[in-house]
C-alpha cells in the first residue's frame, strides 16, 4: 500500500472524519429555522476561498470538511427549512435524509441488478406504490432517474420510438434521417424542460403545433386540431407559475381516439392524483401513455429523484436500449428504463420515504400544502395584493399593482432572509412565485411571510 492508501485506510477505520461530518450535518440541521434563507453579500464574497488551483500534494482531509463548514454552509440556501418558497424545491422527509445518507455508505451503482440488487428490488417495490398511489394502469414500468428533465426526455424517447414504428419505421435502426413527421401538439406553456426536450430530440422548436393557453396556463381545449396517430400531445399536470393542470380526461379521449400518445410532464402537480380531496384535478391521468414526476419536489426526498412513467414497457425499453458485451442482465435492471447506466441508487430514499409516510402521510403533506396555499393567497388579497391564479394546489401568483412595486416585493423579501420567493413574468408582466411544497412549513412560517408582504406594503408607502 502507498502512504496514500495507508492514510484513507486509517480514515476508514478510525471514522473520526465521519463523526466530524456528522457534527457538522447536526449543527446544521439544528440552526435550520434560525439560519438566512438566503446567504448575505458577505457569505457570498467568501466562496472565494474556493478559487485556488488544484495542487500536487493531497489536503489534510480534516481542512476539507472544515473548508466546506466554514465557507460552503453558509453559502446555502436553507431548502430544508420551513420558509424557503422559491421555484417548487421541496424539503427532505428525515428518514428519507437518514436513508440516503446510510446507503450512501453503500456507494451502490444502480444501473444493473447484479450490481445492486437491493436497488433493483427497491425500485420493483417503488413502482408498484407509485402505480397504487397514481392511480396508473397495470402495465406502467417506471424509471428512477435524475429529475423530471430527464424523465420527460425518457418518456419522449418512448414516445417517438413507439409512434414511428406505428407508422413503420425502425427508428433505432434508420434514425430520424428521412423518417415519418411526427407532429408535436403542445401549449405555450410547458415547461422549459419539454422544451429543451424536443430540441434535444431532434424536433425543432419551428416544428411544433404550438397551441394557445388560457388565463391560467391551461391549454385552450378549442384550439385542440384534429389529431391523427403521428400525434404527440404534451400536457401538463401543475404549471410552474400558477399550478394550473390541463384538461387531461378530455384530451386522453380525442387523443385515445385518434391514436396519439398523451404524456403528462407532472413534476410536482401528479402528486394531485395521491390525495383525495384534490385528486379530481388529475382525472383521467391513466389514460395518459406516460407521466414524470419528481420525488424530490412535492413528496420531499433529497435530490435527485425524478420518475418516468410508462404504459407501454417496450417502447421504453427499445428506445432506451443499450448492448454491451460486458453487461449481465437479469429480470429486470434499472437502466433499461431510463437513459444512464451507472446512476445513484435513489430509489432508496424513494422507498423510505413512501414507507415511512404511506399513502395517507402522503395525502396529508399534499393537502397540507394546500390549505397553507389558500390561506396565504387569501392573507395577500386582503393585504391589496392582487392574486393572479385560481389556487388549485401549492402555487399563489400575486403581483402589486404597478410592475416596479412588484420587483420591489420580490428584492425586500429576499433580501430579509426570513424567507425566500422568486420572480416571474406572467402575461407579460412581473409576478410574484410563491410555492409551499415543504414539509417544514407551519402556519407561524406563513405568518412570517404574511408579514413580510405587510411590512413591504409600510415601506413602499
Ligand atoms: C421542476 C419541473 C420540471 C423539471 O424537473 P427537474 O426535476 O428540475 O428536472 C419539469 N416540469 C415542471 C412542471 C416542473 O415544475
Amino acid at each position: 500500500m502507498n502512504k496514500l492508501q495507508q492514510e484513507m485506510k486509517l480514515q476508514l477505520q478510525s471514522k473520526e472524519l465521519f463523526e466530524r461530518a456528522r457534527i457538522n450535518a447536526f449543527k446544521y440541521m439544528d440552526n435550520i429555522e434560525d439560519m438566512r434563507v438566503f446567504p448575505d453579500q458577505k457569505s457570498l464574497d467568501k466562496l472565494e476561498h474556493f478559487d485556488e488551483p488544484l495542487q500536487a500534494k493531497s489536503a489534510d482531509p480534516f481542512k476539507v470538511l472544515q473548508s466546506l463548514q466554514h465557507f460552503g454552509s453558509p453559502a446555502t440556501t436553507a431548502q430544508t427549512g420551513g420558509r424557503y418558497f422559491g421555484f417548487v424545491d421541496g424539503g427532505a422527509v428525515p428518514v428519507s435524509l437518514a436513508a440516503k445518507w446510510m446507503s450512501d455508505v453503500w456507494d451502490q451503482c444502480g444501473g444493473l441488478y447484479v450490481i445492486s440488487p437491493i436497488n433493483g428490488k427497491l425500485e420493483m417495490v417503488c413502482e408498484a406504490w407509485l402505480k397504487q398511489v397514481l392511480g396508473l394502469p397495470d402495465s406502467t414500468v417506471a424509471g428512477f432517474v435524475s429529475g423530471t428533465s430527464m424523465a420527460n426526455l425518457s418518456a419522449l424517447c418512448a414516445a417517438r420510438y413507439h409512434l414511428l414504428k406505428k407508422l413503420d419505421w425502425d427508428l433505432n435502426a434508420n434514425g430520424m434521417y428521412g423518417a415519418p413527421p411526427i407532429r408535436i401538439l403542445a401549449h405555450e406553456q410547458v415547461h422549459a424542460s419539454v422544451k429543451k426536450t424536443l430540441a434535444i430530440l431532434g424536433f425543432g422548436s419551428q416544428n411544433i403545433e404550438w397551441l394557445p393557453s388560457d388565463d391560467q396556463g391551461r391549454l385552450e381545449l378549442d384550439s385542440l386540431p384534429k389529431m391523427d396517430n403521428s400525434c404527440l400531445v404534451l400536457l401538463q399536470a401543475g404549471n410552474a407559475n400558477t399550478g394550473a393542470f390541463d384538461n387531461i380526461d378530455w384530451v386522453c379521449d380525442q387523443a385515445n381516439a385518434a391514436g396519439a400518445w398523451v404524456h403528462v410532464d407532472g413534476a410536482f402537480g401528479l402528486w394531485a392524483a395521491a390525495c383525495k380531496e384534490l385528486r379530481h384535478l388529475t382525472k383521467g391521468l391513466d389514460k395518459a401513455d406516460s407521466w414524470a414526476v419528481d420525488g424530490h419536489k412535492t413528496l420531499n426526498t433529497p435530490y435527485d429523484s425524478g420518475i418516468v412513467l410508462c404504459k407501454h414497457p417496450d417502447s421504453l425499453i427499445t428506445a432506451l436500449q443499450a448492448n454491451g458485451e460486458y453487461i449481465i442482465y437479469s429480470d429486470r435492471d434499472p437502466m433499461l428504463y431510463g437513459p444512464e447506466m451507472s446512476k445513484r441508487s435513489r430509489a432508496i430514499e424513494l422507498w423510505a420515504t413512501m414507507k415511512y409516510l404511506g399513502t395517507q402521510g402522503i395525502d396529508d403533506m399534499v393537502m397540507g400544502f394546500h390549505k397553507h396555499a389558500l390561506r396565504l393567497a387569501s392573507n395577500l388579497e386582503q393585504l391589496g395584493y392582487r392574486v393572479l391564479n385560481d389556487v388549485v394546489f401549492n402555487q399563489v401568483l400575486i403581483d402589486c399593482d404597478d410592475p416596479d412595486k412588484t420587483e420591489a416585493a420580490v428584492a425586500y423579501i429576499q433580501a430579509s432572509g426570513k424567507a425566500w420567493l422568486g420572480g416571474t413574468t406572467w402575461k407579460g408582466y412581473p409576478a410574484i412565485r410563491i410555492s409551499i411544497c415543504s414539509w417544514m412549513t407551519t402556519d407561524e412560517d406563513i405568518d412570517i411571510l404574511i408579514d413580510l408582504f405587510a411590512d413591504f406594503k409600510k415601506v413602499e408607502a
